[in-house]
């Protein structure tokens, strides 16, 4: 999960961006304060917000705000025991939904290893209070790898396609999940999840569901080459991979990892066009461009 927040004067001149539509922003920070709900868009103060909330679309964290996770990268809060779940998080998320009148919903979750289900039933959960109350707003989910708390690796890898198909019956409009970086630097950035993990889970779902578009994403400025980036494209759309967001990661604190080159906008534009050139159905790449970012397929 990430929706890093730029530390302001340092940034090359395309970083630096107004966030415009400021009652919009105003107006959803008070509904999600008021029904103690998580967004990544608040939580991570995301620069698109104000252009996603005037698009109706946002992104929530369910199961949050502590995850049992701690990747290098990532700004939410880590290093507590998480908290019980809570059965009223999805009528409040979807009564948020409905009062914003969003027409496109990203749901997403911090990693909860110490739940049985990782987390798959509330997912599901979310999704059938949104389709109640707003059956024409779409939902796109951002999942964990499901990976855990199985003693052997078959049952592991069971376990993970039996939690995908939880997420999966109730027929997101895209199911993304994200390999964040490229092989290399895996172990750097993301802490208890792996390459060939996510991997499988990208494969997984397009046999599962193999209408339901797949989708993933790449933080760039961690160290990764332009070879390595394609390579990893190229491995996305060897698993099926419809969808692909390319960003610039920005350092959300000093005890974040520290960004090691800012990708330049003609850089981004080349990668989105070999992205193209594999096949990827969608691209969004850029440097302010985070997962959720135009998620929404109908609209450029
Ligand atoms: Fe952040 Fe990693 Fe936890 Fe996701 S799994 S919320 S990226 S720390
Ligand atoms: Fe929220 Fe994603 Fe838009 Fe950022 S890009 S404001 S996290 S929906």
């Amino acid at each position: 999960v990430s929706a890093s927040r730029p530390p302001a004067s340092t940034l090359p001149p395309w970083l630096r961006s107004g966030l415009g539509f400021a009652s919009q922003v105003s107006r959803v920070q008070q509904i999600v304060k008021q029904r103690q709900i998580h967004t990544i868009c608040e939580e991570g103060r995301c620069p698109n917000r104000g252009e996603c909330y005037a698009r109706g679309t946002a992104t929530f964290l369910l199961m949050g705000p502590t995850c049992t996770r701690s990747c290098a990268f990532c700004q939410v809060d880590k290093g507590h025991a998480p908290l019980p779940l809570d059965p009223t998080e999805p009528d409040r998320v979807a009564e948020a939904v409905e009062t914003l009148g969003l027409q496109y919903v990203v749901l997403t979750a911090v990693a909860r290893d110490d739940r049985p289900d990782q987390g798959a039933t509330q997912f599901a959960a979310t999704m059938q209070a949104i389709t109640q109350r707003c059956p024409q707003t779409q939902i796109e989910v951002l999942t964990p790898d499901f990976w855990g708390g199985e003693p052997d690796r078959d049952r592991a890898e069971q376990a993970q396609a039996d939690r995908l198909a939880v997420v999966l019956a109730e027929q997101p409009a895209c199911f993304n999940h994200n390999l964040e970086t490229v092989e290399r630097l895996q172990g750097q950035v993301r802490r208890g999840a792996r390459y060939d993990r996510s991997l499988r889970l990208l494969a997984l779902a397009k046999q599962q569901a193999p209408m339901i578009p797949t989708k993933s994403g790449l933080m760039l400025g961690l160290g990764e080459t332009q070879a390595e980036v394609i390579e990893t494209m190229q491995a996305l759309r060897q698993v099926g991979c419809d969808r692909l967001t390319l960003g610039q990661y920005l350092q959300p604190s000093l005890a974040h990892l520290p960004v090691q080159r800012y990708w330049t906008p003609a850089e981004f534009e080349e990668l989105g066009a070999i992205a193209r050139d594999l096949g990827f159905q969608q691209v969004r790449s850029g440097p302010l461009v985070r997962s959720s970012y135009h998620a929404d397929s109908s609209q450029d």
